[in-house]
């Protein structure tokens, strides 16, 4: 197989890392992840993800993982509500009765990313993924220097070999440079991120309103999406048209939440003041996130031994729920190409992945920047409910 004697490095033990390294090592492969988080516990992993029938769900389908996930996930977290910007209900899925489940191309169940990724590592074979291995360098090595074609290098000293790379780091990929040079651009929308501990007591307002389920509340080109966790946190962020550079041009310490909420009374004026509950609660961490999208066009000439899976491939912003998504029907898709025997070296398996991924990107980000631009004009709440009412199902979910 292609494969054969090959080593192979992953670099970013997220969901789309994760997924790879399962599929790879069903194959028989030689995979390791490294990843910079010192280990499993070491943080929160964010908030609720929906997966989709024909990418993260084929993925664990194919990863033999679909009862793990069945184990896991949170029925009835899925239940959305539109409101405006004085949390006037205008879409209660609340109300509706719930017709679709597994096999049902429609059906997009929640999961909190702490479990998933819990599912994926332990699926994995022990001492797969390297932990506390922050990469900070790669190098290509000539035959005539080293037995392997790539050395790593990590912050904490260690270094390591790999025949073939991939990098799966992220938005602020380290490995996407040595593949192409071509760089993100700024989508307009900046989101502000924060979770709140035991919702019932600290925002009981807004916990009434989620009802275990998601909010999306839009008015005066801006947005507010909430999720429910399944350990009583909430997770939230807002979406508002301002220059890229406002974190650090505004001044605020995002640590310090007096700062923030007076920022959000100004920004958010024209809103009622049940939002307020989102930014009062003592202790929240804030994290300001500039939303960048890779172009549409994007392509590049496949490499013999490197390539990118997830956003370090395709960064987009999360008004259509397809990030975590598409990472793991990229890994689906290299994994097919790099193990199903079609190809004769390891670059025409790449460049196959590779070609599949363009086209699919090409649509998915023109659909995601389209819910970006809408969601955040003056007609956004409209726009909206008029794209559920025309497609019930081609609905954009809050993270
Ligand atoms: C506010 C918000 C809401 C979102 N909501 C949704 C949603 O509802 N649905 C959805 O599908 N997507 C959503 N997304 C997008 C989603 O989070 C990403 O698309 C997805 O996580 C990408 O997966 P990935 O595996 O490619 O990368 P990541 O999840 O970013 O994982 C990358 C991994 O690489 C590691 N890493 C990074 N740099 C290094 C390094 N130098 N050395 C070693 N390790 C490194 C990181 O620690 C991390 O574990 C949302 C994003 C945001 C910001």
């Amino acid at each position: 197989m292609l494969l054969q004697n090959k080593k192979i490095a992953i670099v970013g033990g997220g969901p789309g890392g994760l997924t790879l390294a399962r599929l790879l090592q069903q194959k028989g492969a030689d995979v390791k992840v490294y990843e910079r988080d010192e280990s499993q516990e070491v943080r929160a992993q964010g908030a609720t993800l929906d997966l989709h029938f024909e990418s993260g769900l084929r993925a664990l389908e194919e990863a033999g993982l679909i009862d793990a996930f069945k184990a896991n996930y949170r029925p009835d977290a899925d239940r959305l509500r539109v409101v405006d910007e004085n949390a006037k209900i205008f879409l209660d899925e609340h109300h509706e009765d719930s017709t679709s489940s597994f096999g049902d191309e429609w059906f997009r169940p929640e999961i909190d990313r702490g479990p998933l990724r819990n599912i994926l590592l332990d699926s994995l074979l022990p001492g797969t993924v390297v932990w506390d291995s922050h990469i900070v360098a790669i190098e290509q090595r000539s035959a005539e220097e080293a037995e392997h074609s790539w050395e790593i290098i990590f912050q904490n000293g260690n270094t390591a070999a790999a025949d073939i790379l991939i990098g799966a780091d992220g938005a602020k990929s380290k490995i996407r440079p040595f593949v192409t040079p071509i760089k993100p651009f700024y989508s307009g929308v900046t989101v502000l991120e924060g979770n709140i501990p035991d919702a019932e007591k600290n925002a009981p307002k807004i916990y009434g309103l989620l009802k275990g389920g998601k909010i999306m509340a839009l008015g005066d080109s801006k947005t507010i999406s909430v999720s429910a966790k399944g350990d009583g946190s909430m997770d939230f962020y807002t979406g508002w048209n301002v220059d890229a550079n406002w974190v650090t041009g505004s001044g605020i310490d995002f640590k310090n939440g007096k700062q923030v909420l007076e920022w959000f009374k100004k920004e958010y004026a024209s809103w009622d003041d049940i939002w307020l509950e989102l930014f009062e609660v003592e202790g929240t961490v804030f994290t300001p996130r500039p939303q960048y999208c890779m172009p549409l066009d994007q392509q590049w000439e496949a490499k013999p031994d490197i390539t990118l899976i997830g956003d370090a491939a395709h960064w987009m912003p999360p008004y259509a729920g397809e990030g975590v998504n598409m990472a793991m029907l990229d890994a689906v898709e290299l994994s097919e190409s790099l193990t199903s025997g079609k190809f004769t070296d390891v670059q025409s398996a790449i460049a196959h992945y590779e070609k599949q991924m363009f086209a699919r990107f090409a649509e998915i980000g023109r659909d995601t920047l389209n819910n970006t631009e809408f969601m955040h004009s003056p007609e956004g709440l409209q726009k909206l409910l008029a794209m559920f009412n025309g497609q019930p199902n081609e609905r954009p979910v809050p993270g």
